[in-house]
């Protein structure tokens, strides 16, 4: 949600669809409500609602409650290029109706377009607009309503970033995950890996060591790489075939002694790593690794599609 221009729709077309963030400057700006379902496509099996910026909470045909009743994540975009007062007063208002309906949502702050302003500029920004809607909440006695905070821009990887630490707070066998990083890591000699949904770029889980904003954007690009070409060159003849299946892997020998390694792990996910030349020379070593790593992060799905399954079963019955 957020107020119109605020770049909410641009936000969705450069992480879903691929847009090119200068494209964005054509979009239509959005009046209506729009749902869009990114399960078909994606690990992350969850809608977008594109909510228009000026929603009105007192419209009896705007059922809210049962918006925010099946939801985990309410992502409020503000521009920070603008003057953000009224985004502020909207944002109150959004998460006091939101937080009565539901406790459990997380609200996760976009402070957005902040490409246009310096360093110094940003941090001033990010402690004004924290302080101020802390303070809102403070006067409504609800101090205990957590809001996180995001610095994003459609023009570097940020965006990717935060969604991706906003999806993350979503996945209950996240720690089950980064274990399973860690332990595969450490017994290959590999400095870092991502596991990443595909179509969106999404990191859904790492290692435990720091993430470092070059890294991540590195394996961003690689993955665009990959699939470009994939696109391009590896379909069949006449058009059919999928460009990311279960044989998909690339290396990339970068020049200051780094190799990124890239495989399929599920349908959706690809595990990316970086590792030293001299550790990949023991590939089969990491071959092997991986082998055992893809395993038990299929039998994590499993189990939850066993347990989504039988909830569903229960429901019915
Ligand atoms: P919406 O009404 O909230 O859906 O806003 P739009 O997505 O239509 O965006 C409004 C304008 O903001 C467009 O011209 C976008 O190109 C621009 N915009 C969106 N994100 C960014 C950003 O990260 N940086 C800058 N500088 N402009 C952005």
């Amino acid at each position: 949600m957020g107020l119109r221009r605020s770049g909410k729709s641009s936000i969705q077309k450069v992480v879903f669809h691929k847009m090119s963030p200068n494209e964005t400057l054509f979009l239509e700006s959005t009046n209506k409500i729009c749902r869009e379902d990114v399960s078909n496509s994606s690990f992350v099996n969850f809608q977008i609602w594109d909510f228009p910026g000026q929603i009105d909470f007192f419209d009896p045909t705007f059922d809210y409650e049962m918006i925010f009743r099946g939801t985990g994540a309410l992502i409020f975009v503000i521009d920070s290029q603008d003057d953000y007062m009224e985004a502020l007063a909207r944002l109150h208002l959004t998460v006091t109706r939101a937080y009565k309906v539901n406790p459990d949502i997380n609200f996760e702050i976009f402070i957005h377009k902040v490409d246009g302003l310096s360093d110094d500029h940003k941090i001033e920004t990010q402690r004004d607009i924290h302080q101020r809607a802390n303070d809102d909440l403070a006067d409504a006695a609800l101090e205990k309503i957590h809001l996180s905070f995001y610095l994003t821009s459609i023009y570097d990887h940020s965006i990717f970033e935060a969604f991706s630490k906003v999806v993350q707070k979503l996945i209950p066998q996240l720690p089950t995950l980064e274990n399973l990083l860690n332990i595969f890591i450490s017994n290959s000699g590999i400095e870092k890996a991502f596991l990443f949904d595909v179509v969106s770029k999404i990191y859904i889980a790492t290692d435990s060591t720091p993430v470092d904003m070059q890294t991540y954007e590195l394996c961003c690009d690689m993955i665009d790489v990959v699939i470009d070409i994939s696109c391009i060159y590896g379909l069949k003849d006449d058009g059919t075939g999928t460009p990311y299946d279960k044989e998909s892997m690339a290396i990339i020998k970068l020049n200051n002694t780094t190799v990124l390694y890239l495989k399929e792990v599920t349908k959706f996910l690809a595990l990316v790593c970086f590792v030293r030349e001299e550790s990949f020379e023991r590939k089969g070593l990491i071959d092997y690794n991986f082998h055992c790593f893809r395993k038990a992060i299929q039998e994590v799905f499993e189990v939850r599609m066993k347990v989504v399954r039988s909830r569903k079963h229960q429901s019915h019955m």
